[in-house]
Formats: C-alpha cells, structure tokens, sequence
C-alpha cells in the first residue's frame, strides 16, 4: 500500500474539503457563471442576504432530462471503449509485478464523440443548446451520481477486487477516499479509471467546450472571437491529450494513484464543471478581441500545449528507448536508479537530466499551467472567476509534485538525491 503513503493531515484536510466544500462549490460556479454574470460578489451577496435557504433554493434538483443527458453520454462512451479498434498497449508493471493491457482507442473515440455531436446538432436531431440549459441539473445529478458510483467502486475494491494490486489500509473512509484498487475494470477488458479519467472526464471537457459554442451562436446569430480562441485552445488541449491517451496511462494518476474517490469524483465531476468554466462564462459574455489580439492569444496557447506535450514526449521516449534517444539533438544524460517493488524484486529504472527534464524536476507543469491561462485569458479581467481554473491547477499542481518528489524519494532513495542534486528546482528553472 505504498500509495497510501499520503500524510494524514493532507488527507483529512482534503478529505474534508472534497466531500463538505466541493459539491456547493460546483453548484455555485456554476450558478455565478450563468445567472450572476460571473461575479463572485453578487452571487455572495445573494447567499448573505438569503443563507442556507438561498443555496438550498438555487440549487437546481437533478431532473429527467439531466439523467437521460449523462446517461446517454455515459453509454456511448462505455460502448466506443469497448468496440472501437485499437492498438494493444501495455501499461507500466504495477508495484505487484502485474502489467496491465489497453486497447488505444481513445483518438478514434475521441474523433467519432465529437463528430456524432455535431453531427446530431447539424441535422436537427438534437440541439447541444439543451445541455447548458440544463447544465446545473446536469451537474447537480453528476455530484450525487458520481458519489454512488464511488461507493460501488469501493464495494468492488473488498468483494470482487480485478488484480491483485488493491487492498484495504485498515481505515474505511480512507480506502473510499484514495480507493482501493489500482486498476479495477469489470470483465478482463473494461478499464474503469480509463471510462472515468479519460472517456468521461476528458471527454466530456471536449464536448461542453463545443456545447458553450453551439449555445452562443444560438442565442446570438454568431460566435465571439474570445469564444473561439477559447474553444480551439480547449479542443487543441484535448486533441494532445487523446493523441497522447496511451502515455497519460504511464503516468501518476492511473500508474499510482488508486480508484478512489478523490481521483474518480475529480474526474467525473470536477473536470467536467471546473475545467470548462472559462468557456461556461464567455457563453453570455462574447468579448470581441480584434483578430490581432485573438491570434498572439491563440498562438502563445498553441505553443504551450506544444511545450507540455514534448515534455511528456520526451520522458516517455527516452525510457522507451530505455536511453538511446536523442534529447535536444544529443544523447541524454541519465541516472540508472534501482529500486524494490513490493514482492521484493530489484528493478531499475532511468531518470532523464537533461532536456526539459534537466531544467526543473517537474518543468512540465509550467506550459500546462501557461497553456490555461491563455485560453482564460480572452474572458479579459472584468471578472475573476473565469481564472479560476488557472489558480486551481497550480495549487493542484504544486501538491502534485511535493507528492511525486515524496513518492519517487521513498521509491528510489539515494538515486532521487542525486537527481534532486543535478536538477535543483522542483518546477520554476532558478526560482523554486
Ligand atoms: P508524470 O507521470 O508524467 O511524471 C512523473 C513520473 O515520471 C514520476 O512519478 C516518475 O515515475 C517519472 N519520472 C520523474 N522524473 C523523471 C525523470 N527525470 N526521468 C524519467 N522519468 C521520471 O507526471 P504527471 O502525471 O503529473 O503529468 C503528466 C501530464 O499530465 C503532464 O503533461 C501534466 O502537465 C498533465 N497533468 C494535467 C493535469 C490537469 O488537471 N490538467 C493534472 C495532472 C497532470 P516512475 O515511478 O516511473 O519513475
């Protein structure tokens, strides 16, 4: 259970946040982005003239329609994972010693979501225009759905547990929490964490980026070149990421982190409302930029997805090749690093030291970070809900590199010093 290494303070704290704060704060986003013209002080305002009541009021019910909407969506989903084609692809080797198998389907799944979309939307069939107006059900449903569905995953985790990379830390709220089991799939061949991360989650940051589109030109006759710089950066983002579906399952969030709550919440209902927000906003506020303005946005976008996407590139390639690769045009240095997995076998791995990897420990998460403020950015600075997407991935992203230095220290020992040693800075080259 050496992923349960998590502090205990960090995990209550988290704890507590995820289940208390959360889904209002969802709701709230959602409401103050909508109906509050994005603006935290009136929506503020509403809550301390009306209190509990008010949020009770404003809270929208999950409806019919919204179940059907997420149903449908789930099942189309769930039903390209499994029978779209695709290459077959190994996972890295578990703790225990298992590898597990993918089916790389996720740029075609990715492809025939969006064209079916807007497919349906072009022939009249169905109008994406519905989904924001019925967003907040849409979201209210998701947060009490998603909740059951982690209480079946963590009822699977005890009784019917796919690997034997999963088990029980003594404590039942931290085993729902950080979860249970490392890769749980139902049957040999239906990868639950591939359905919620990416089919669900990442798929459906995609889809409610072309919805905020669709409904602007509904309600307007036309779509701003804010939103349109703002949906092309999302839908570039999402583009890299199916690309790239097959490396996002060699890293932390599928290769360490378990099923839980915390991962599987996150990505069902935290991706889809939080990660959209700048587009949910611009939906009835169509800024026009000037097309000079758009394009140096759109431009310095593009160029840091690209950067985070070499990045991840360039690490994968380089243990791929197991080092004989060429990084910026020159053999790689590297570190040969030893460790010993669970089952008490001596494993190595290489660690890169140069490239973007010799820049900082955790370089990439700078372009990431970059790459989300510029498709924020065309919302402009009358409000600052819009950056909150910004603001939460860097906190989200500085716990994840304390957390991965932390892991990687007790997995590789004095290996990591050397690392930490070489490449002095944790993410900002000469600053932190
Ligand atoms: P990665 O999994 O890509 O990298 C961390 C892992 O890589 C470590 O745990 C270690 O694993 C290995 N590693 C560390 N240093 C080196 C090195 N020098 N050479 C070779 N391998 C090394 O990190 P993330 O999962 O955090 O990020 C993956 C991508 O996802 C990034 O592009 C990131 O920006 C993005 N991301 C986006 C988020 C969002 O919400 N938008 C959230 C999180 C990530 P090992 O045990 O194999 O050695």
């Amino acid at each position: 259970m050496t992923e349960l290494a998590h502090s205990p303070i960090f995990t209550y704290a988290s704890m507590i946040i995820l289940f208390t704060l959360c889904p209002p704060f969802v709701i709230l986003l959602w409401y103050t982005l909508a109906h509050q013209d994005g603006s935290v002080t009136q929506t503020y305002g509403f809550l301390l003239e009306n209190g509990v009541q008010g949020l009770i009021d404003l809270w929208p019910r999950p409806t019919a329609i919204a179940w059907r909407i997420i149903f449908c969506y789930a099942a189309f989903e769930a039903t390209l994972q499994l029978l779209l084609p695709g290459k077959r692809v190994e996972g890295p080797i578990s703790p225990t010693g298992n590898r597990p198998v993918y089916k790389a389907n996720g740029m075609a799944a990715y492809f025939v979501t969006l064209a079916t979309y807007i497919g349906l939307w072009w022939f009249g069939i169905f109008n994406p225009a519905v989904v924001y107006d019925h967003l907040g059900e849409i979201f209210s449903a998701l947060v009490f759905g998603s909740l059951v569905f982690c209480v079946l995953l963590y009822v699977k985790g005890h009784v019917a547990p796919s690997s034997s990379d999963s088990g029980s830390c003594g404590n039942l709220l931290i085993d729902f929490y950080w979860g249970m089991e490392l890769y749980p799939r139902i049957g040999k061949n239906f990868d639950i964490k591939v359905f919620t991360n990416c089919r669900f989650g990442m798929m459906s940051w995609a889809v409610l980026a072309v919805t905020y589109c669709i409904k602007q030109y509904e309600t307007n006759g036309k779509v701003s070149d804010s939103m349109l710089v703002n949906t092309i950066l999302m839908l570039v983002y999402i583009t890299k990421f199916f690309w790239w579906e097959a490396g996002y399952w060699n890293t932390m969030d599928i290769a360490h982190d378990r099923a839980g709550f915390y991962i599987c919440w996150g990505c069902m209902v935290w991706v889809p409302c939080v990660y959209t927000s700048p587009g949910m906003y611009l939906v009835n506020h169509p800024v026009e930029l000037g097309t000079q303005l758009a394009i140096s946005i759109l431009v310095a976008g593009i160029l840091c997805i690209y950067i985070n996407y070499d990045c991840d590139r360039q690490r994968q390639e380089f243990r791929r090749t197991n080092g004989k690769c060429s990084v910026w045009g020159k053999a790689p240095s590297k570190i040969v690093a030893t460790y010993t997995t669970t089952a008490g076998e001596t494993k190595t791995s290489l660690l890169l030291t140069s490239g973007w990897w010799g820049m900082a420990r955790h370089f990439h998460y700078v372009p990431e970070i970059l790459g989300s403020f510029f498709w924020s950015v065309p919302a402009l600075f009358s409000n600052f809900l819009p950056y909150f997407y910004v603001l939460h991935l860097t906190i989200m992203l500085v716990d994840r590199a304390m957390r991965d230095d932390d892991r990687c220290r007790s997995k590789y020992g004095k290996y990591w010093k050397l690392y930490c040693e070489k490449v002095r800075y944790r993410i900002i080259p000469g600053i932190y």
